[in-house]
């Protein structure tokens, strides 16, 4: 099964309040730098910040992380919150916002643990300016059409397909 099209470079999935989000290859490319596909390759996250695109759906244009403050296991991700503030509050200055977080798995098709779920929905509910949710992104060490986890966090946290091709949604 098909979950995820890779086509035109890009990653889209359908978020239902936000719409078509697009992760371009630059984002897709920091992802596949922390996949953990060495023995040894210890978890990395970060942040993930979104702009509108040209055509007004969502484009992931900016991510953070790992920083050097974060604390970090061969399956473990702690961020640095402070860190993390920083990040938000430089970001919106250059009008992009926050989307959400990720961090990478040892394991080859990704989903989140149940601390992550405990984690995001947490962030979420302590947020200032929540929005109506937040992205999880979890890398697996599969090609990520594959090992990629994307689900979104509010009160609840649900999983999110791949929408399809960039070319099939014109
Ligand atoms: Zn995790």
């Amino acid at each position: 099964m098909h979950r995820r099209e890779v086509m035109g470079g890009s990653i889209w999935c359908e978020v239902p309040e936000l719409g078509l989000v697009e992760f371009p290859p630059a984002i897709q490319r920091h992802f596949q730098h922390y996949q953990q596909t060495g023995k040894k390759d210890k978890e990395a996250g970060g942040q993930l910040f979104w702009k509108y695109a040209d055509d007004g759906h969502i484009l992931v244009g900016a991510i953070t992380g790992p920083r050097p403050t974060d604390k970090r296991s061969r399956t473990g991700y702690k961020a640095d919150h402070k860190q993390e503030q920083l990040e938000i509050d430089h970001f919106y200055g250059e009008g992009l916002y926050l989307l959400g977080d990720w961090h990478t798995h040892p394991e080859p098709v990704a989903s989140p643990s149940s601390s992550d779920v405990a984690a995001i929905k947490e962030i979420y509910l302590s947020s200032k300016n929540p929005g109506s949710g937040l992205l999880l992104a979890i890398v697996g060490t599969r090609p990520l059409e594959e090992g990629l986890s994307l689900s979104w966090c509010n009160d609840r946290v649900v999983p999110i397909a791949l929408a399809g091709a960039a070319g099939s949604k014109a």
